[in-house]
């Protein structure tokens, strides 16, 4: 079948056959993908690789929150983004190329900044979240709100030459103010003005958060849960670093002191994912 066509019996057989002969994914990992429901906080750096992926695997329902609009500095990194879209609204730039992709996905836009007042509802018909934000106001309220609601829930974040990621399924495995109790003070990190970001970089760790959602919801493997695997581009590696739950942890504790949703005001943002202009 060179062109696409969609009527043929065996379309999706042929469209996803080179995943579908895996070990351990079959047509019954391409259904799981088909019915899964899949959130992407943010479609920059880590967003544009994660949501290509998920949607050329077939994941039903990809949804993407994103407030903000495609500049010229986005462009070496946000790679859903392309010269011709700046000035767009990022969800609708999103939107066009899933669908160019892979019209047989179902893309729900959110042109929205995440906030204590939508986060639940934007959070609750998910299976899985994904956060590629890039601001720790946005992140703690994410990861809170996925404790609260169980959501599992993919980390990760990549500054400068250097990525971090992380998979969170609550109860079962450390959160993530496990590991950070509670955002950095303002001031506290140094300017979050640029210290640089390399495309590539941020399309290691959003691929590999997309990986793990697939993982997830096909029962493929292991997740990176208990543990937190760090890349370093520079030289070439990854590493592992053992993370276990906190018995004081704010939120998933013996005494936890975080009981609801808060709206932190953190203007430094995480360092290198995305410097606005604004
Ligand atoms: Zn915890």
């Amino acid at each position: 079948m060179d062109k696409a066509d969609t009527n043929s019996e065996n379309y999706e057989g042929l469209r996803y056959s080179r995943q579908i002969i895996l070990d351990g994914f079959g047509a019954e990992g391409q259904d799981k993908l088909k019915k899964a429901k899949i959130l992407v906080a943010g479609s920059g750096g880590l967003g544009s690789p994660a949501l290509l992926y998920l949607a050329a695997a077939g994941v039903g329902n990809i949804g993407v929150v994103d407030f903000d609009t495609v500049t010229i500095s986005n462009l070496n990194r946000q790679v859903l983004h392309f010269t011709s879209d700046m000035g767009r609204k990022k969800t609708d730039s999103a939107e066009e190329k899933l669908y160019k992709l892979n019209p047989e996905v179902k893309v729900i836009k959110y042109n929205t900044r995440i906030h204590i007042d939508n986060v639940e509802d934007i959070i609750s018909g998910y299976d899985v979240v994904i956060d590629a934000t890039d601001n720790f106001t946005a992140r703690y309220l994410i990861s809170d709100c996925c404790y609260f609601m169980k959501k599992p829930l993919v980390e990760g974040a990549a500054v400068g030459l250097d990525g971090i990621l992380m998979t969170i399924i609550p109860d079962e495995t450390p959160c993530y103010r496990c590991l950070y109790p509670y955002p950095p003070e303002d001031g506290v990190l140094p300017t979050c003005s640029d210290v640089g970001i390399l495309g590539a970089v941020t399309g290691v760790v959003g691929s590999m958060q997309a990986l793990e959602a697939i993982k997830f919801i096909t029962g493929m493997g292991q997740n990176i849960t208990g543990r937190i695997l760090t890349f370093d581009a520079l030289a070439s590696s990854f590493r592992e670093v053992k993370w276990a739950r906190r018995e004081s942890c704010p939120l998933c504790g013996k005494e936890p002191k975080i009981t609801e949703l808060v709206q932190y005001k953190v203007k430094c943002r995480l360092k290198g994912i995305e410097v606005s202009e604004k």
